[in-house]
């Protein structure tokens, strides 16, 4: 089974439109050699700008390789939920994909197990395809009871998801220790807890084509430097990009690193 690798770059509350479609730009640049059939050949791109820069991003990407997600989506249709974007409102703007659960969301706007699963149920019944995140703290870490964390969140993440429905669904595994911090989790410890997560998902379908096609990326502090190492696990299948998807000549290396 080959999975195609997935490079994802998270802008984070990074970039005015301007500023994206300068990015974008700069990127494109990057892969000018590039477009239509070409884009089949290597890693799948794709960007997470935040909600006010996507029409923008979308226009500057609009026939290059690169594809567009949005940070986060509600699970209701639509209604009183004052500052929160529903699926068809990102779905009407051509969005592809959505990024669930990242740790920042955890951490300070109070998202649980819970609520991520709500809303990865509202993107796929939208057709969106999503990238779901998980991953330990440091205290966790010391603990040993990183293993408990990710099935925990794993299982939640993907509570009542249909086999059919993982098509749509990308893991992320990001050690919160490692997003930001210049740390990186070694080659030989990411692989390993990536496969601990597609163990996981053997356990959770019973055909085991789902677990076997299921990506998963590794996320935190991933550079042009350590992106080889870890891209060439057999069971690390791409990267969410926080500070590095900035940089265009960076972001381009470690899209290069994948191919
Ligand atoms: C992220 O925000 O998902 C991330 C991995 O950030 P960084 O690459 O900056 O650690």
């Amino acid at each position: 089974m080959t999975r195609r690798k997935l490079i994802a770059g998270n802008w984070k509350m990074n970039k005015t439109a301007s500023e994206g479609s300068a990015l974008i730009k700069e990127i494109k640049e990057q892969f000018a050699e590039c477009t239509g059939n070409c884009c089949a050949k290597g890693p799948e791109v794709l960007v997470f700008p935040p909600f006010t820069t996507l029409s923008a991003v979308l226009n500057e990407a609009s026939g290059s390789c690169l594809k567009v997600g949005a940070q986060n989506v509600h699970w209701a249709n639509k209604g009183a939920y004052t500052g929160e974007i529903s699926a068809a409102m990102l779905k009407e703007l051509g969005v592809g994909y959505v990024l669930i659960g990242h740790s920042e969301r955890r951490q300070y706007f109070a998202e649980t197990d819970e609520t991520v699963n709500q809303r990865v149920k509202a993107a796929l019944a939208a057709d969106l395809s999503v990238v779901i995140c998980v991953g330990e703290t440091e205290t966790e870490r010391n603990k040993e009871v990183t293993s408990a964390i990710l099935e925990r969140q794993v299982r939640w993440g993907l509570s009542g998801i249909t086999a059919a429905q993982m098509e749509k669904v990308v893991i992320a595994y990001e050690p919160v220790w490692a997003i930001g911090t210049g740390k990186t989790a070694s080659d030989a410890d990411a692989q390993a807890v990536h496969k601990f997560i597609r163990t996981l998902l053997m356990n959770l379908f019973p055909c085991p084509c789902v677990a076997e096609a299921t990506r998963i990326l590794y996320g935190g502090s991933m550079n042009a430097a350590n992106a080889a190492g870890l891209l060439a696990q057999p069971d690390i299948d791409g990267g969410l990009i926080g500070g590095a998807s900035l940089k265009p000549a960076d972001f381009a290396a470690i899209i290069r690193a994948a191919q």
